[in-house]
């Protein structure tokens, strides 16, 4: 029903609907009039033609061509759709329950349609040839295929377009939203061209999304392209081959992570089975908390480069909460499991069983960096280790890599012991001095701990809504206090990253209706400055919102270090809490 109700606002057009019913006149990008809803002089009544929504700044009235015509008509909710149905030429059919939920059950199963259109291609289809070939070459047998559900995109516009909406009747804004087709200026095309295909499936099985590989190891296009965020796609929710191996990964209590989808196929066929990739993106906690859920050990077997060890150090922080143990595989002889699991798997399941625990691995990394016979080597490899030591909760475990670190740099325990002691504290009290701060005026934290009004939040989205935030922008939405705002944001920042583009449309559409209210009332209101001055209204912008939030952030930090510092003794609760604060008080100086 929900795509009815979607079909009708599309077949209705705001500025036609609301021009019929008073009279418009244009103002820049929009329309205005005087409200029609509550009695004024001036003119505050609003709608925008690009986004299909109205405001009155007078009354606060807001909504969509629907909202519109029932409250100007005053009707009933099923009456609207009724009346609008109808001014649109369309025929309702079905009732409407639970409409999100509906709207996944369809994005499920076109996924599947889609999902079994590109198998039909792989395994029968001619158009199937070049991917078959590919597959073959990579070694990749015919059970694998059918066991993983693999499949291939046809190397053409609208394959994929054409059998959903011709032959299986979706709306090819459907087709969109599921993630597999392109909105562009002349209609939808396929998003997946001349790939192989590898389906996403969630950990209940479903498909949910797709990525799919060029053939051809000279394009210029991106190797790997994925579904971008949909309702039922969450890339940090996924790992790919957990579903399909799970039965293996639950009766070895334990799984091994890879970067790529290759390395689990290979992986897979010389029978190690409990393994998943995470697709060269960092692992997430999202992903850690799925994996905690069934296993007791989680095996990192990623590239040995600088990012490896990077996302090493950071698995070490993330898995602190879970009752795993994490441990890495350390791959030797620069080669992929893909590679590993190919050219020896009976090495490959040797080297699985060479595991060391992260903190070691990165030890040993930065120990074969430095030169251990100096003095700066070894104080280097200190300092590194007792700051990673600071990430791990438990007393226990850290004595444990004490006293390991202790051996490998063949330096007495106790000379460690006291080091990491006056590290501690070294480190809380430098940045203690350094950041305690007046506290911040009382107007100010007035409004900040409301969390209902952020005018400089407002301010920087109301920017951004009209300049696409630059690649690389360093901003994070725990700068903006109010709630809504933040949440505004952090959904354009993830639609950035999955577009890399931005359209004010779309983007709003893809909002929860809470939200969408939000965003419209700050695009349509009047902004101050010119297209040209954009860019550096928003550098002053974050600026300033970075420098308050971090005032803000380490008084506080100081304030409650401070207090702890004060007692005589801690609890083991105190502790930790004094060693977190530490901690991000460490990050926050760090920032730059
Ligand atoms: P292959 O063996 O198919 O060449 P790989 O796993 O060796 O792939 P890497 O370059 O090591 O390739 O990337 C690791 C993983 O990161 C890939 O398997 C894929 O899931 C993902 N990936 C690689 N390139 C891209 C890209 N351009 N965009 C998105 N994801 C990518
Ligand atoms: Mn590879």
């Amino acid at each position: 029903m929900v795509s009815q109700v979607q079909e009708i606002k599309e077949k209705l057009d705001i500025i036609e609907v609301v021009g019929n019913r008073i009279t418009l006149e244009r103002s820049g990008k929009n329309f205005r009039s005087t409200c029609p809803f509550h009695s004024e002089k001036t003119p505050s009544f609003f709608v925008s033609p690009e986004l299909q929504r109205f405001i009155c700044f007078g009354c606060g009235r807001k909504g969509d061509v629907l909202s519109f015509i029932q409250e100007y008509d005053r009707l009933t909710f099923p009456e609207t759709i009724q009346t609008a149905a109808e001014m649109a030429g369309i025929e309702l059919n079905q009732d409407w329950k639970d409409p999100k939920e509906q709207e996944r059950q369809k994005l499920f199963a076109i996924m599947e349609l889609a999902q079994k259109y590109y198998s039909y291609l792989l395994t029968e289809h001619a158009s199937g040839k070049a991917a078959r070939e590919y597959l073959k070459k990579r070694s990749v047998q015919s059970t694998t295929i059918r066991q993983f559900g693999l499949g291939a995109a046809p190397d053409k516009w609208d394959g994929l377009v054409n059998y959903l909406t011709k032959k299986k009747n979706y709306h090819p804004n459907d087709v969109v939203n599921a993630g597999l087709a392109i909105q562009g200026k002349k209609g939808v095309y396929d998003r997946f061209r001349g790939r192989v295909m590898f389906p996403l499936h969630d950990h209940r099985g479903r498909v949910v999304g797709f990525s799919g590989r060029v053939l051809d190891p000279d394009a210029k296009e991106a190797k790997y392209i994925n579904t971008p965020e949909t309702d039922v796609y969450h890339k940090r929710y996924l790992l790919f081959g957990y579903w399909q191996n799970l039965d293996a990964i639950r009766e070895k209590e334990s799984v091994i992570v890879t970067e790529g989808e290759l390395d689990v196929l290979s992986s897979t066929q010389a029978h190690v089975r409990n393994i998943v990739a995470i697709k060269g993106s960092a692992l997430t906690e999202e992903q850690i908390r799925i994996m905690a859920r069934t296993v007791k050990t989680i095996y990192l077997a990623l590239d040995a480069d600088s990012a490896g060890i990077k996302a090493t150090r950071r698995a070490i922080e993330l898995v602190q909460p879970f009752p795993v143990s994490l441990r890495v595989i350390p791959l030797k002889g620069g080669k992929d499991p893909d590679e590993l699991a190919k050219s020896d798997p009976k090495a490959w399941r040797e080297m699985i069983k060479q595991h060391t625990s992260a903190f070691e691995y990165v030890l040993d990394t930065t120990l074969a960096q430095q030169d251990m016979s100096t003095a700066q080597g070894q104080k280097t490899v200190t300092n590194t280790m007792l700051e990673l030591l600071l990430t791990i909760d438990h007393a226990v475990e850290r004595a444990f890599y004490l006293k390991q670190l202790a051996e490998k740099l063949g330096i007495p325990e106790s000379i460690i012991e006291e080091q990491w002691q006056a590290t501690q504290k070294k480190h809380t009290q430098s940045q203690l001095q350094q950041h305690r701060q007046p506290t911040p005026d009382s107007s100010e934290q007035a409004e900040e701990e409301s969390g209902t009004s952020d005018t400089l939040g407002e301010y920087l989205l109301q920017i951004l809504l009209r300049l696409p935030l630059p690649a690389n922008t360093r901003l994070n939405p725990e700068w903006i206090t109010e709630l809504r705002l933040r949440r505004i944001l952090e959904h354009l920042l993830e639609w950035q990253q999955d577009y890399k583009s931005f359209e004010l449309a779309p983007f709003t559409a893809h909002l929860p209706d809470e939200l969408q209210e939000t965003v419209s009332t700050l695009y349509i209101a009047d902004f101050p400055v010119e297209q040209k001055m954009m860019d550096r209204e928003l550098r002053v912008t974050l600026t300033q919102l970075e420098q308050r939030w971090r005032k803000k952030r380490l008084a506080e930090i100081s304030g409650a270090l401070g207090q702890l510092e004060n007692k005589d003794e801690l609890t083991e609760a105190e502790e930790q809490e004094f060693l977190a604060l530490q901690k991000e008080l460490q990050r926050l100086t760090t920032l730059g």
